[in-house]
């Protein structure tokens, strides 16, 4: 047995078999010359053989996501299909091959680029959109040529389970994989790389994954069948655990204690959900939280993998207002870049994701998006009252535009602003220090304390190499929310907290006693949120 140690993510103990996960990209395809008749007509044979298979995938793959989804989301993986085998890319690789007599994976790249870019630049929204199908059939077709899909190592082999009923062991799982697999069936997360508040980690934290990151060295350390067992209260990680260390740490009749279920908040406390798929809104209205303090709308995008239409996104938005049943709901306006990158956008490369094109920036800059989305919440506010979270503000000039621009949304499609209410968001340093000014000029404030710790701190929130300086105990960190809690009350405005750290053990008596006393965590700890602040009340009246 051998025991490897990483950084706890997500709690709970669980031993089963590994299934490996590899990501290969191909950045850079290398160009070979064919000497021969020969070799052209085995790449042409190669380029077949791949279209007829990822055909079958793509079918196969729209049957899954019919039932696992939903029609319309399973669509697109048709519509990928039949662009595969248009007559005209088909025909024009081949040509290619012949002509210039190289390897068919460069040939694929430069015809499937060329088309790419000019889609790109087509007025047309939906044309444009097929721009990022031909880069997904790209990239399909070149997994299946070079054998390196990402995905399960053993992936198409028999024994391959994709996950299900295993611990699953990766370089880093980023949260667009995360949305991707089936985690209801996936025991376990074991990763090299990842920090605590990474978009990954929070998803599986909101599945009640048991996870261990930073945990260097484990790839290498099995294969997949390996059995390991996960401890993701300790951050431990068991190799080939023996009979004697499984039956310690997951004895088979250990019940999880769950915590006596309030059913209310204790009086003076709101203790909201954060949501990020369908399940997390369910699994709230069954604890009875107060409401959803956050809807992360981006993690609906990475899903469907495509922007969604903005019926798509009123049908959804509606779902989640039906199962709250009148009670409150805030959709954050969708909060994209840093760790959670919409590959379909085309978004660029950058040097420093973090601090670059992400949030309000974001949506400032990519008007269709936010029109869109905007344009399905003012629908959504006919029917019931509509809760706005702006992500990622810097300052007020930033807010004024964003308000501005959903102002003419609401005025273009005949509506009013009667039934909205709209929110910023606390994360960026320079917005908490223009508090009181923003305040203003918002219904209500949010603190995201996952991105604000790393901002104020200077300290990636996935990088697991730096954690010991992710501290949500900091002094510096709560003067910060304590001058917000202020200035919230001098401006006679509501503000939650809706970062990871509202749900850690004796931080929401901290934030009472801060005056912050409206709390959004997953939906699993909105029991144990609710006993511990019954617990210091009681304390505080004895
Ligand atoms: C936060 O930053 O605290 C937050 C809630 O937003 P996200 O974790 O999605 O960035
Ligand atoms: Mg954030």
């Amino acid at each position: 047995m051998a025991v490897f140690k990483g950084l706890p993510i997500s709690s709970g103990k669980v031993s089963a078999p590994v299934c490996l996960y590899s990501a290969e990209t191909h950045r850079s395809v290398s160009r070979r010359s064919l000497d021969n008749d020969r070799e052209v007509d085995r790449e042409i044979t190669r380029f077949r053989n791949a279209v007829a298979q990822c055909s079958e995938d793509l079918d196969r793959i729209h049957d899954q996501v019919a039932v696992d989804v939903g029609k319309s989301e399973a669509e697109i993986f048709l519509t990928q299909k039949h662009i595969m085998n248009d007559p005209a890319i088909v025909d024009a690789v081949e040509k290619d091959v012949r002509e210039t007599r190289t390897n068919v994976e460069q040939v694929i790249t430069d015809v499937y680029r060329r088309h790419e870019e000019k889609f790109a630049l087509l007025d047309d929204e939906y044309l444009r959109e097929r721009s990022t199908d031909l880069g997904e059939i790209r990239r399909r077709l070149l997994d299946n040529l070079s054998n390196t899909r990402p995905g399960f190592k053993c992936q198409g082999q028999a024994h391959c389970t994709r996950g299900k009923n295993r611990v699953i062991v990766a370089q880093e799982l980023t949260a667009d994989m995360m949305v991707r697999m089936n985690l209801e069936s996936v025991l376990g997360i074991v990763t090299e790389h990842g920090g605590f508040s990474s978009h990954a980690a929070l998803i599986a934290r909101s599945v009640g994954v048991p996870a261990v990151s930073g945990v260097r060295g484990v790839m290498d350390a099995v294969q997949c069948g390996t059995p390991v067992l996960v401890d993701g209260d300790d951050g431990r990680v068991f190799v080939n655990p023996t009979e004697d260390t499984i039956a310690e740490l997951t004895p088979p009749d250990e019940v999880e204690s769950d915590d006596v279920c309030l059913l209310q908040s204790p009086p003076g406390s709101e203790v909201l959900a954060n949501a990020s798929i369908l399940e997390d809104v369910r699994h709230a209205a069954t604890v009875h939280a107060d409401g959803i303090g956050l809807f992360r709308t981006e993690i609906q995008f990475m899903r469907a993998n495509r922007l969604l239409s903005e019926h798509e996104q009123f049908e959804q938005y509606a779902t989640v207002m039906r199962i709250m049943d009148g009670k409150p709901v805030t959709f954050r306006l969708i909060d994209v870049g840093g760790d959670k990158q919409l590959p379909f956008l085309r978004m660029e490369q950058e040097e420093n994701p973090s601090l670059g094109w992400r949030g309000a920036r974001f949506l400032l800059g990519s008007r269709d998006v936010f029109s869109t989305q905007v344009r399905a919440l003012v629908r959504l506010s006919k029917k019931y009252p509509v809760r706005i979270l702006f992500p990622m503000v810097i300052d007020s000039t930033q807010l004024k535009k964003l308000k501005d621009g959903v102002r003419e949304i609401i005025v273009a499609e005949g509506g009013t602003s009667d039934n909205i209410k709209l929110g910023a968001m606390f994360e960026v340093p320079s917005a908490c220090v223009q508090a009181d000014t923003i305040l203003k000029h918002v219904d209500f404030g949010s603190i995201g304390s996952n991105d604000l710790i790393q901002y104020l701190f200077a300290v990636d929130r996935n990088n697991e190499m730096v954690s010991q300086d992710y501290n949500p105990d900091h002094p510096a960190l709560w003067e910060v929310l304590r001058n917000l809690s202020r200035a919230a009350r001098d401006a006679g405005k509501p503000l939650s907290i809706c970062g990871e750290m509202a749900g850690r053990e004796q931080i929401p008596a901290r934030l009472w006693d801060a005056g912050i006393r409206s709390l959004s965590v997953g939906p699993r700890l909105v029991p144990r949120v609710r006993n511990e602040l019954m617990t210091h009340l009681g304390d505080r009246v004895q």
